[in-house]
């Protein structure tokens, strides 16, 4: 053991290797001594612990420049630019973990154009005055769901917060117990009303809740009645839950606001496309609910924007909160925001050019034309060293909306032969472009209906890559 732990190197020795001496011309010294130091550390750790830094460790003639070697990696890894484009082939349409919805090519246009040189954000050009960020997309929310007024912030947890802090500070929200739901990432309504400063008043038991038990939970400090979509979770059986147009009647009998927060929130209709029915956005409005509140990033198909549409009183008293001027969302979202709901304006259907939508508006047929494109495609990229199937399965929409929609899809099924089908998973998730699928027993599935132009080259060509890179580094 002494005689491997002689053969690290002392910090000085490593500064003196002339690659180290050629990156101290662009790093500051403390910087790359820190990670000399911690190179030196870790690789003693490990021969403390009896286990080799790199496997010819002690026959190696040469440690010094090995730890070079690693040092610099480690640098470059750092100096990379980490958020990157990747490849989509798991058939989730919108996965939160991978920035949710693809952006229209008009939406696309219109951030580089934001983005690259001064824009009107909030001057009035007409009249020379100060103007609002949020007038670029409030008449096209209007107009589109059918409601008095809108205004929008960051993401909907923000517009849940607003909602709730703005009409309920200090007093009492009634919500069903079955809709205290947790929506990933730690979106809990219950933590959400804390935060708002209102108080949660739980009615109904998890699977039944009645018109019956709002009316008795009812009192003066009562500001508000909720109603909360249950995304990603459905209760099936035994149950019941107060349809929207009770409680609005309830409301209206009280003098009570009533709040719906629809998650996913589409603005058309959606059963065409073979997807369960759910009420849309100017529906839901129709139905007399005085405020809704949606995400920008899920079914609608644009940027990370949180939605909030409905009666004018109420949306007035939210822009004069303090919190919206924390919660603003920033010029590029409003830009890709608006060109977004433009492809929905009324008399010019634009959807298709929305990828959301024409990902989960893809037939039956197109998805298996594609799927056998691309599986010859693999098979040949394999080389023989997997076999590559077709299989019937599903898509799923994602993004917590319709848990239970299946979208019957063709599957390509990559079985390799000389990997297993986790190493096979992370050579494709480092590679470059990085690809995803998903694993199912012993196969990596790939789903067509997420894949972009020109990505089923790209993925060929990664597969053959990670089929040949045999030793997986874990
Ligand atoms: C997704 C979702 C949210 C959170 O929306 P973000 O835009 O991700 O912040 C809130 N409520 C419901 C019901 C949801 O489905």
């Amino acid at each position: 053991m002494s005689s491997l732990l002689r053969k690290l190197p002392a910090v000085e020795q490593v500064l003196q290797h002339a690659e180290i001496e050629a990156l101290l011309a662009q790093l500051p010294r403390d910087v790359v001594l820190d990670q000399i130091r911690q190179m030196l550390a870790a690789w003693r750790g490990l021969l403390l612990k009896g286990q080799l830094p790199f496997p010819d460790y002690e026959g190696c003639p040469d440690v010094i420049s090995r730890l070079v070697q690693q040092v610099k990696e480690n640098f470059l890894e750092v100096t990379r630019p980490r958020l990157r484009r990747l490849i989509n082939a798991t058939g989730v349409v919108l996965h939160t973990n991978l920035g949710r919805a693809v952006l229209a090519p008009t939406a696309i246009e219109a951030v580089i154009t934001a983005a690259s040189g001064y824009t009107n954000l909030e001057l009035d050009l007409s009249t020379g005055k100060r103007g609002s960020r949020y007038a670029h997309v409030e008449n096209l929310l209007t107009l589109i769901t059918g409601a008095e007024a809108a205004m929008v912030v960051n993401n909907n947890a923000a517009a849940v917060l607003l909602c709730l802090s703005t009409l309920a500070r200090g007093k009492e929200v009634i919500v069903s117990r079955g809709q205290l739901v947790e929506i990933g990432g730690s979106f809990r309504i219950p933590e959400v009303m804390e935060q708002s400063g209102a108080v949660l008043v739980e009615v109904g038991a998890t699977n039944k809740t009645y018109l019956r038990d709002y009316e008795r939970a009812i009192t003066p400090q009562t500001a508000l009645l909720l109603q909360v979509h249950t995304s990603n979770y459905r209760i099936v059986g035994f149950t019941r839950e107060t349809t929207l147009a009770e409680l609005v009647e309830l409301g209206q009998k009280t003098g009570l606001p009533v709040m719906c927060d629809l998650g996913s929130g589409f603005l058309v209709d959606m059963r065409h496309l073979g997807l369960p029915y759910e009420p849309a956005v100017p529906e839901v409005v129709a139905s007399g609910v005085d405020i809704v509140t949606f995400s920008g990033d899920k079914l609608l198909g644009g940027p990370q924007a949180g939605i909030i549409v409905g009666k004018r009183i109420y949306i007035e008293k939210m822009r004069q909160n303090p919190l919206t001027r924390a919660l603003r969302i920033d010029k590029l979202t409003v830009a890709a925001l608006e060109a977004t709901l433009r492809e929905y304006l009324p008399g010019t259907p634009k959807l298709t050019n929305i990828p959301t939508y024409r990902m989960l508006a893809m037939s039956r047929d197109e998805h298996r034309r594609r799927a056998e494109e691309l599986a010859a495609l693999l098979e040949e990229a394999a080389g023989g060293r997997a076999g590559v199937e077709l299989l019937e399965g599903s898509s799923a929409v994602g993004g917590g909306a319709m848990p239970l929609a299946e979208l019957p899809a063709t599957l390509i099924g990559v079985k390799p032969f000389h990997l297993s089908v986790s190493e096979l998973a992370a050579n494709l998730r480092r590679g470059e472009p990085a690809v995803l699928g998903r694993v199912q027993d012993d196969r990596l599935l790939f789903d067509v209906r997420t894949l972009l132009k020109g990505e089923e080259i790209l993925l060929a060509a990664a597969l053959a890559a990670a089929l040949t890179r045999s030793e997986a580094v874990e």
